[in-house]
């Protein structure tokens, strides 16, 4: 299917379905952004001519590797590791680790391709990059988690530095195996190397707010998006999907500016709390215990639903914080029988084309996760930064960054839309001012 494309960019994306076959999650990234790019051929033909747009779709590196380790029985087990370094036009190659058994090359180039034009969005100097593996944490042990991550570094290390390449976490990656990954790279290095690695603990060389930076940033981007309509969150019914980083400090913010979060979820089920969900619980499962959503309805007035779908939740504002390709075209055809008004991606394309075409021709305003979860990689460059002057910023200082950065990502992606005379289309204004500004880096340094 290429039909919305522009003539002069349907060879590019063939050439994406040849040379990648099979991985579909890359394929509906590119095509996403390609679709976008109509109005700007047009206007800038010299990015055709130089060939940035075909460029732009090919990683400059893609590193894939053993992860042998040894199991707490003393078996032998392996996975597979990977990093693609996609994009350094703009800066080091930027973007998180993710573990988890659905892991494979092409979910970790769709995320970093996705990555190249969030960065460009965040102003900050950053690259684009993402990496993983396919190992589950879920039911291993401390010692277990830890001894993959010294051997996930053992082969990653070398391909690492602050002004190459820097990670981060992302799903099944937190605190604990960031500080697994950064101890075994100090060892190996023997460099205490702090911008390396974003997302490290408070006690050595972490940043304050970059763990509830991405679910914070998301709201005070949704907050814009509901002033622009004159309204805010004040009363409003929430659905967040998901329970983990993104979804727990979404939930948290939207709470702290007076809406109410209904639902919450895991890949187990969703629960319902009329009365609002009560963070304290939720944050004890599952950033303590690590257990189950299911857990949450234990002596309380609240319903656990094993089979169906989080978004048959009535709500005005929907944020999907779990995964990729969670919110289908039937999803998307219940929230809007049910009244929602906004929905904002938290997690990296959760909705799917078709989802998101039935939330648009609703007239749904839509925020895509490049441009509203762009709060955590930002206040990633916020530690980078912290880390390179030796210095540490407080809460309040932090958070008030991260709320302008939020802020100017909003203003830049309205500018942009309307420029190119789509006002009100947050993709297309992402899209394009993501795109233009890493293609002008790259017009700018030749062919390489
Ligand atoms: P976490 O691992 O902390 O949480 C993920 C949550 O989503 C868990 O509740 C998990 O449930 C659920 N989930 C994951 N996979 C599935 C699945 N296949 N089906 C149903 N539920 C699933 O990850 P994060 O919160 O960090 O990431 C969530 C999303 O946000 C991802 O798309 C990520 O790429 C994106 N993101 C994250 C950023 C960050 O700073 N962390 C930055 C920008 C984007 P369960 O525990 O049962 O698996």
């Amino acid at each position: 299917m290429t039909n919305d494309l522009h003539p002069a960019l349907v060879p590019i994306y063939e050439t994406v379905l040849r040379r990648n076959p099979g991985e579909t999650e890359f394929h509906q990234a590119t095509y996403e952004v390609l679709e976008s790019l109509r109005p700007v051929v047009d206007k800038r033909p010299e990015y055709v001519e130089a060939s940035v747009i075909e460029r732009i779709c090919e990683p400059e590196r893609q590193i894939i590797f053993r992860v042998p380790w040894v199991d707490d029985r003393g078996k032998c087990q392996i996975n597979r590791g990977f990093r693609v370094e996609f994009n350094s036009a703009l800066g080091p190659y930027k973007g998180g680790l993710r573990f988890h058994p659905s892991v494979y090359l092409g979910i970790v180039k769709f995320l970093g391709f996705e990555q190249i034009f969030k960065n460009a969005l965040t102003g900050k100097p950053i690259g684009g990059g993402k990496g993983g593996s396919d190992f589950d944490p879920k039911g291993k042990s401390d010692a277990e988690v830890m001894r993959f991550c010294q051997s996930f570094m053992t082969e990653l290390y070398r391909h690492l530095g602050e002004y190459t390449d820097v990670p981060a976490g992302d799903i099944g990656v937190g605190g604990r195996e960031i500080g697994y990954l950064f101890g075994q790279y100090k060892r190996i290095t023997n460099r205490y190397e702090a911008g390396v690695l974003t997302g490290k603990g408070l006690t050595w060389g972490g940043s304050q707010v970059r763990t509830e930076a991405t679910g914070y940033g998301l709201v005070y981007f949704v907050n814009e998006m509901l002033l622009a309509e004159n309204t805010t969150f004040e009363g409003k019914r929430v659905v967040v999907s998901g329970s983990g980083n993104v979804a727990i400090y979404a939930a948290e913010k939207v709470s702290q500016l007076g809406g109410t979060v209904v639902a919450l979820s895991d890949s187990g089920g969703y629960v319902v709390d009329e009365g609002g969900v009560d963070l304290d619980t939720i944050k004890d499962i599952k950033e303590v215990r690590r257990g189950r959503i299911s857990e949450y309805v234990q002596g309380r007035n609240a319903r656990f639903i094993e089979d169906g779908s989080i978004w048959d939740v009535p709500c005005e504002i929907a944020l999907p914080c779990a995964t990729q390709n969670e919110l289908d075209d039937a999803a998307a055809a219940t929230l809007v029988r049910n009244g929602v008004r906004v929905v904002a991606e938290g997690a990296n394309m959760p909705t799917t084309q078709a989802g998101t075409r039935v939330l648009r021709e609703a007239g749904v305003k839509f925020a895509p996760g490049k441009a509203a979860n762009a709060g955590g990689v930002a206040t990633s460059a916020l530690e980078m930064q912290q880390n390179a002057s030796r210095d540490s910023w407080s809460f309040e200082t932090t958070d008030d960054r991260l709320k302008e950065i939020m802020q100017g990502i909003f203003g830049s992606c309205m500018m942009t839309a309307e420029e190119y005379g789509m006002p009100g289309d947050y993709v297309a204004g992402a899209n394009i001012a993501g795109f233009t500004q890493v293609a002008d880096a790259m017009l700018a340094l030749g062919i390489i």
